[in-house]
């Protein structure tokens, strides 16, 4: 397992959301100049696999409601999922825009995209962005820090829960279906494809049940 990086709990504070009370902590990394949001609901105990959501920032869905990509609808029922079981835990990695690659690049792959009609796998390729370059390292020191090391993970994503159990985590990968809209159809489908997502879309795109 590697050296994770330190993560230290800053600040401890309550806020209100439309699903209910969240604890939020502040845990940062001065070297980096990183701070990480930890939401948290209930007692969090490891040994009941708490529900757990790491999250990567993306301004596009969550500020402007872009219906280009499902990551708000993502974190939206996550929150939801952790409210109904009053226990959970979500971490939101400000930094990992664009499967990491930052918003610059976000935005010129969203431009290619537009432009010369490519899916995002397309067009990271056409400018030389790697497919995903997300880091989970802060997120497991944070986890760490909580004291975590058995949950079920959130999560459509089979390289993040690689990543996770690499680094030494007892996971059970738990779903967030997403219905697909006409104009996130595309992407949803690439993910499927390119990034072996499990969103059940060929599937029931192509007639069948289920
Ligand atoms: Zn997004």
């Amino acid at each position: 397992v590697l050296p994770l990086p330190i993560m230290e709990q800053d600040s401890c504070s309550t806020i209100m959301t439309p699903f209910g009370k969240f604890k939020m902590l502040g845990f940062i990394n001065e070297a980096k100049d990183l701070t990480v949001i930890s939401l948290i609901k209930g007692s969090l105990n490891s040994n009941d696999y708490p529900l757990v959501r790491v999250h990567s920032k993306c301004a596009t869905s969550e500020v402007f409601g872009s219906f280009l990509c499902d990551c708000a609808e993502q974190i939206l029922l996550a929150m939801d999922r952790i409210q109904a079981e009053d226990n959970g835990l979500i971490i939101y990695l400000p930094r990992q825009e664009a499967r990491g690659n930052g918003l610059k690049a976000k935005l010129r792959i969203y431009q290619a995209m537009e432009i010369e009609h490519l899916t995002s796998s397309q067009a990271c390729e056409k400018l030389g962005y790697p497919i995903d370059i997300r880091s989970y390292i802060e997120a497991a020191a944070v986890l760490n820090n909580l004291g975590i090391r058995k949950m079920r993970l959130l999560t459509n994503s089979p390289t993040k829960v690689e990543a996770f159990l690499q680094l030494g985590f007892d996971i059970h990968r738990e779903t967030l279906f997403i219905k697909p809209n006409q104009y996130n159809l595309r992407y949803l489908l690439d993910k499927e494809e390119n990034h072996g997502h499990d969103l059940g879309l060929r599937k029931n795109l192509g007639g069948a049940n289920g």
